[in-house]
């Protein structure tokens, strides 16, 4: 689950985390009192919208030369008029996808005094089973260009588990940045903070980019993603009420009532499948045959007939679907249930597309001749490589 900047920087500042006064705003009618709030001289109004890159997005019912998702404001009458000039347009950055997202919610902050910008995150090392840190004095920035162009600018430090993160960890972060003075003792305390704040709140993402050094060399936290761990959502109900439904898929939204693992994505056949390992292999092989998934779907092991309706019925509901693959290789997954549901979801929305069946394993029998008597207009397949190819000409022709 992610969470918008504005809500990132509250939980960071219970933290200590050095961050700017600021206001967020749902409506044009608060946007006089959260200027008013702040002292100025210099206002930001931040684009709240999950996604980053708002600062060289462009606003879709704008003018190409217009300013982006985060403007720095010099007067208060300027704050207004990009307040007025941002609110209810689309955004359109490198993250949103080309359809971009409609900003509903403004952050209204200080501006504040740059001298250098960094880049910090933290996050779930699989590779070394540890929370890294990863620094770079390159912030702001693009860091997949930093990490590409010159990856020895990129510094990478595992917290061991046992021991948190020690001064020793966190001073040798701080050198990495070059902080010196003021900035370097702010810093020690943040990154044990922001350590701390990440394992408490069971977080799977925390980047901050940029991480600033001000002009008095004080540090502050200028931007904040934070992404947390589903799975532990429920022993943090003070984070579940970030949630912002608006900012997600609505299929996903849909899938999750059901606790079915589904993404949304671009391509053209929708995909039910048991198990995330065939749900991959069955993406790649249409991608092989020459077509996208317009979907991952994994139903899970122990779905019932109503899950798998469910499942056929978000799949179906995407415009973007011109064919549907099921692919099912029973084992506690048992091919009549998938059947009976896929023939439950078809009585209740229909069937508007070419839809392909491949079962195996257990109760296949049961579960092929559920389908051959429904009457329902299937294309039956043998094997994943037949279903592959037989969706693909199903829809390309
Ligand atoms: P994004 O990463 O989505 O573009 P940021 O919050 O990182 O959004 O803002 C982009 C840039 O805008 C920052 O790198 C910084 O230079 C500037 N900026 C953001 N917030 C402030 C602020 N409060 N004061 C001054 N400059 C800011
Ligand atoms: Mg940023």
């Amino acid at each position: 689950m992610n969470i918008h900047e504005y809500q990132a920087k509250a939980l960071l500042r219970d933290y200590g985390a050095p961050v700017a006064s600021g206001v967020p705003i749902t409506s044009l009618d608060e946007a006089e009192s959260a200027i008013g709030a702040l002292p100025g001289p210099v206002w930001v109004v931040k684009s709240q919208i999950h996604a980053g890159g708002r600062g060289k997005g462009k606003f879709k019912e704008l003018p190409e030369d217009a300013k982006g998702g985060v403007r720095v404001s010099f007067s208060a009458e300027e704050a207004m008029a990009n307040i007025k000039e941002m609110f209810g347009n689309t955004l359109v950055t490198k993250q949103t996808g080309p359809a971009g997202k409609q900003v509903n919610r403004l952050y209204i902050e200080s501006g504040a005094a740059i001298d250098r910008e960094l880049y910090l995150s933290l996050l779930v090392n699989r590779e070394t089973g540890m929370t890294s840190f990863v620094a770079s004095t390159e912030g702001g920035m693009d860091i997949e260009t930093v990490a590409e162009e010159t990856p020895e600018l990129i510094h990478t430090v595992d917290i061991v588990p046992s021991a948190g993160c020690t001064d020793a960890d966190a001073t040798k972060l701080a050198d990495a940045l070059k902080l010196s003075g003021s900035a370097k003792e702010q810093a020690v305390d943040l990154f044990k903070n922001l350590y701390k704040a990440f394992v408490e709140k069971d977080m799977s993402l925390l980047e901050i980019n940029p991480l600033i050094v001000t002009e008095s060399n004080d540090m502050q936290v200028l931007d904040a993603k934070v992404s947390f761990d589903n799975n532990a959502l429920f022993r943090h109900p003070d984070v579940q009420e970030l949630r912002d439904l608006t900012e997600e898929d609505e299929k996903e939204i849909q899938a999750s009532k059901f606790d079915l693992s589904y993404i949304a994505l671009d391509g053209e056949i929708g995909c039910m499948v048991n198990g995330a390992g065939l749900a991959m292999a069955t993406m790649d092989i249409i991608k092989l045959y020459g077509a996208e998934p317009a979907n991952f779907l994994d139903v899970g092991g122990g779905a019932t007939t109503e899950k798998v309706t469910e499942a056929f019925k978000i799949i179906t509901a995407d415009d973007n679907v011109k064919g549907i693959l099921v692919n099912i290789f029973g084992g506690i997954m048992r091919c009549d249930v998938i059947a009976e549901g896929v023939v439950e979801a078809v009585k209740q929305v229909g069937l508007p597309v070419p839809l392909v069946v491949r079962l195996e394993g257990t109760k296949v029998e049961d579960g092929k001749k559920i389908i051959n008597e429904s009457g329902l207009n299937v294309i039956a397949a043998d094997d994943l490589d037949d279903a592959a190819q037989k969706i693909v000409k199903a829809v390309k022709g």
